[in-house]
Parts: C-alpha cells; sequence; structure tokens
C-alpha cells in the first residue's frame, strides 16, 4: 500500500506532517506533497486547498506522479442530520456532488458518462478507518455531498436535507476525490470531523471548532489506522 492523505486545510493535517518519518517534500502544480513513512505505512501527504477542482486534482496528482494505490480524504465538514452533532465524526459510505446538474439531458446528480451520482467508498479501507475513528468520537456512516459553496444559511441546508433525506454531512472535495478514484480504480474513502451546523452560525462555529479539536482528531484517526 502506498497511502494518499488529502486535506483541504492545514488545520485538518496538523501533526501528520510531523509524525512523517524520514519525510521528502515536493512541490508540484502549486501543491506541496510529502511522503515518508506513517508508523510503518508508505505515505504521501497534501494539501488540496478548498473545493471540487482543487481536490480531483490534487486526487489525479497522487495517482499519476506519486504512485499512491489509496486514497484517504481527512477534513471537517458541517452536519447534515439532526443526529450528527459537532465533534462526531462521518465516514462516507457514498458522496454525491449536490451541485452538479446536467438536467434534462442527465438526471440531477448524475455525473455523466459514469451513469452515476453516489459514487461508493472502499468497504476495506471504510471498514478499517471506522474500526480508527470510534476509538476516538461517535461515527456515523453514510452519504456525504460536496459542492462549491460553504453552506452556512439555514435555508441552504434544509432545501440540501429535503433533496437528500439520507444526508449525513456537507463539504466541498469528497465527492471529487470519489469521481477521480472512480475513474482511476483507485480505493478511497473519506472521513470528516463535524465542525459546524452548516446552519446560520456555521461560519463562527466552523473557525472556531477548526482551530481546537478538528486537528486533533485527524491525527489521532490515522495514527489508530495506520497501526490498525
Ligand atoms: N473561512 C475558511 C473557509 C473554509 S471552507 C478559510 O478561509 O479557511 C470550509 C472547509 O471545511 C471546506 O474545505 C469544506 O470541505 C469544509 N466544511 C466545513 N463546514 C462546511 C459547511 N458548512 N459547508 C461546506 N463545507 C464545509
Amino acid at each position: 500500500m502506498r497511502l494518499g492523505i488529502i486535506s483541504a486545510l492545514a488545520e485538518e493535517q496538523h501533526g501528520l506532517l510531523e509524525a512523517l518519518q524520514s519525510p521528502s517534500r515536493h512541490v508540484h502544480g502549486m501543491r506541496e506533497y510529502t511522503t515518508g513513512k506513517l508508523w510503518e505505512i508508505d505515505a504521501v501527504c497534501v494539501l488540496s486547498r478548498i473545493g471540487k477542482v482543487a481536490a480531483a486534482m490534487t486526487a489525479a496528482i497522487l495517482v499519476e506522479k506519486f504512485g499512491v494505490t489509496h486514497i484517504i480524504f481527512t477534513g471537517v465538514a458541517g452536519s447534515g442530520d439532526k443526529n450528527v452533532k459537532v465533534g462526531d465524526i462521518v465516514i462516507a459510505e457514498s458522496l454525491i456532488q449536490h451541485d452538479f446538474n446536467a438536467s434534462p439531458l442527465f438526471p440531477q446528480y448524475e455525473i455523466p458518462l459514469t451513469g452515476i451520482s453516489r459514487f461508493a467508498t472502499d468497504v476495506t479501507l471504510t471498514e478499517r478507518l471506522a474500526g480508527a475513528a470510534e476509538k476516538t468520537t461517535r461515527v456515523h456512516r453514510g452519504l456525504i455531498a460536496s459542492g462549491d459553496q460553504f453552506i452556512g444559511k439555514l435555508t441552504q441546508i434544509q432545501a440540501l436535507k429535503a433533496a437528500l433525506p439520507d444526508l449525513l454531512a456537507v463539504e466541498m472535495e469528497g465527492a471529487a476525490v470519489a469521481q477521480v478514484c472512480f475513474e482511476m480504480g483507485i480505493p478511497f474513502a473519506v472521513i470528516r470531523t463535524i465542525s459546524d451546523n452548516a446552519n446560520d452560525e456555521a461560519a463562527v462555529d466552523f473557525m472556531h471548532f477548526i482551530k481546537t479539536v478538528a486537528s486533533r482528531y485527524a491525527f489521532e484517526v490515522i495514527r489508530n489506522f495506520c497501526k490498525s
């Protein structure tokens, strides 16, 4: 296994770079990829920056230039369900691009020429990640929706939930990584710690949370994952 670990923000990657043994930095396409060993696993850590295009590019480069065989995205997300609380972890079973709509040519959410609207994560990788996360906090598994917008209005999250009733979390990168991994045949998983409720208070909660708990969780879960 050569594991690519993507985060969007520096806080989400906190501790991982320090934990990398024999780190080696490579700058490519405005991003810094750090290769090394994470608790015996051959790994490449990178910040994608925010949004679907940024995440898709990063995932493709990880596969094509750095030869990763598996990808994990670790970061924070807004809650998409009343039972999913700030500080809980959501692990994706599938991911959808909630802002993708080529109707009437294709059904809403369907990615043209793939026939897919919900990309499934790798079962083995997801199971192992869930095992690692359950040692840290409460874990939910299910649908994560990604789009190129920060969901910070109650009306926005209510509309998304009405359209996707089984939604657990909203973020801005996961489903893009999912599509790239699907097209490249790379097993992948997405883990998100809930930073906000994607409502009118989301921006304030996000800023607070990202500085405090988010960083510690990401590190703990990846460490447990690598050691399991
Ligand atoms: N003000 C921040 C912007 C962060 S965007 C900054 O300048 O750094 C939010 C990031 O966290 C994205 O990477 C996204 O994946 C995730 N996220 C957390 N809460 C979210 C929400 N409510 N809606 C969309 N993305 C969210």
